[in-house]
């Protein structure tokens, strides 16, 4: 018999993972599946298949005090839980942009001959308006007497913060249809809501759409902030006065309008795309999103062309440093990454890169997806230090905002120069004064604001 309060988690990736590690940290007992034999095997041997910061020290005690484990055995995991959380990939799918659901519907099939005694099935994975419903369907189709109950609880974390996003929320959100579901989640989620975590209810449609309309939101305001810092740019207007100016505003507020090489990760891209897929099926075409998914993909080739501007169309035998491919600091994550969409256009145009990134390391470099278009991977070196990567360099690309790189002593740095006079550090995410830049004699370009020696155009 199921005893109460002990939960399954199908799929070990960012979000199953912080969230089983997280749930036993909170006194539950978990027990996270994956089809993934290899990544599940890491796990049980103690090593993390992924980097997220905190999330290392969480999953050992978890395992420790015997409230974590881990397997590949779905059907021993549905004996052992009352409520099961899905947090499947849902990946853009390349036509069309809209979600990929062929993961859950094989946790449907999988699932549903498992389900002779009730349990709760819980879509913590990001899906369109009516996957529930299509999910529930897949089940009795497969199974006509499967007994379940739907609730949908997306999941807000940002990877990077994922652990104290989980931990301490802005709130939980739970979609239900039934006051004992409802009943039956606060229950779940008591050791948040007492120490006085917000728990919101919806209907389940509601929950599925407000997670799209909340990260259709913040991408937006990222592609608006990176389109003001391009405005800056072009007018001698500097962003960080826009950004305080703007920020300090209580109905704007200050989050998300940090500049950088364009909006990535495993969420916002595809979740736009996603969408704007949901507006025009619905027949109500979202204009807001559909101009952020375009001003992005500008904003990234911006990038590119504000390098080629300086250093030429023709990169062939020049040597750049790269600073940083995860998509922002704190992960390993390198899911449609600006820096690697930055990389694959430097690489296309002849560079050799010398790239340092703390944690994401040539082991990793199978999954940046590098494509047909660069025939010579050769041209991406990996360097172990600032100081090696600027070996012979020509300029220096800043993609992630590391600590690594924030700390960076540039006047010991600086002697490593091929050429002081002329070598620019191009920085994507304004990690540096520009005035101590300038004072230093480093030629120091930023976005949306005016450079120590120039602007860029
Ligand atoms: P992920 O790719 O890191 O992990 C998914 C895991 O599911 C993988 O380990 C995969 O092997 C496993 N899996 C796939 N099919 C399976 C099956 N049939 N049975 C068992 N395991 C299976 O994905 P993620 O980044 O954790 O995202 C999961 C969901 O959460 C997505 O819908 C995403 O949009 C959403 N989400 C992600 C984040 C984030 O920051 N990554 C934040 C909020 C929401």
């Amino acid at each position: 018999m199921p005893t109460e309060n002990r939960i399954g988690v199908i799929g070990t990736g960012y979000v199953g993972l912080v969230s089983a590690a997280c749930f036993a940290h909170l006194g539950l007992t978990v027990h996270g599946v994956d089809r993934d034999e290899v990544k599940i095997g890491l796990l049980n041997k103690g090593i993390m298949p992924i980097y997220e910061q905190d999330l290392a020290p969480l999953v050992a005690a978890g395992k420790q005090q015997g409230r974590l484990t881990f397997s590949t055995d779905l059907p021993r995991m549905v004996q052992e839980v009352d409520t099961i959380f899905i947090a499947v990939g849902t990946p853009a799918q390349e036509k069309t942009g809209a979600a990929d659901l062929s993961h859950l519907r094989s946790v449907a099939l999988g699932l549903a001959p498992l389900l002779q005694a009730h349990r709760y099935l819980v879509i913590k994975s990001t899906v369109p308006v009516g996957t529930s419903a299509q999910f529930s369907a897949w089940l009795s189709e497969r199974n006509p007497d499967a007994q379940f109950t739907m609730v949908s609880n997306p999941e807000f974390l940002r990877e990077g913060m994922a652990v104290s996003d989980f931990l301490q929320p802005d709130r939980v959100l739970l979609g239900v249809e039934t006051p004992e579901a409802r009943a039956h989640m606060e229950n779940v989620y008591a050791p948040l809501s007492e120490k006085g975590t917000r728990v919101l209810f919806t209907n389940i449609v509601s929950a599925e759409l407000i997670k799209y309309a909340a990260n259709g939101f913040l991408a937006t305001k990222i592609a608006f902030v990176n389109e003001m810092a391009s405005l800056c740019d072009t007018l001698g207007a500097n962003i960080e006065h826009l950004v305080a100016g703007i920020g300090t505003d209580k109905r704007i507020g200050p989050g998300y309008l940090q500049p950088g090489p364009g909006f990535g990760g495993s969420c916002f891209p595809k979740d736009t795309l996603a969408l704007q897929d949901m507006g025009r099926a619905a027949g109500m075409p979202l204009s807001i999103i559909e101009g952020a998914i375009v001003a992005n993909a500008r904003h990234k080739q911006r990038m590119v062309d504000n390098i080629t501007a300086l250093l030429g169309h023709d990169l062939r035998g020049k040597r750049l440093a790269i600073w940083g491919l995860a998509f922002k600091a704190g992960t390993d994550d390198t899911r449609e990454s600006a820096a690697v969409f930055i990389v694959k256009a430097l690489l296309k145009a002849g560079a050799t890169l010398q790239v340092i990134d703390p944690v994401v390391t040539t082991k990793k470099w199978d999954n940046l997806a590098l494509g047909e278009s660069v025939q010579d991977t050769a041209r991406l070196i990996s360097a172990d230090s600032c100081a090696a990567s600027i070996e012979n360099a020509d300029a220096i690309v800043v993609l992630t905002e590391w600590d690594l790189f924030k700390t960076v002593d540039w006047a010991a740095l600086k002697k490593g120069y091929k050429d002081s006079a002329f070598m620019p550090v191009i920085d994507f995410r304004n990690l540096y004064d520009p005035l101590t830049m300038g004072s230093l004699g480093i030629r120091y370009i930023s976005l949306g604001r005016p450079s120590s020696v120039e602007t860029l155009a």
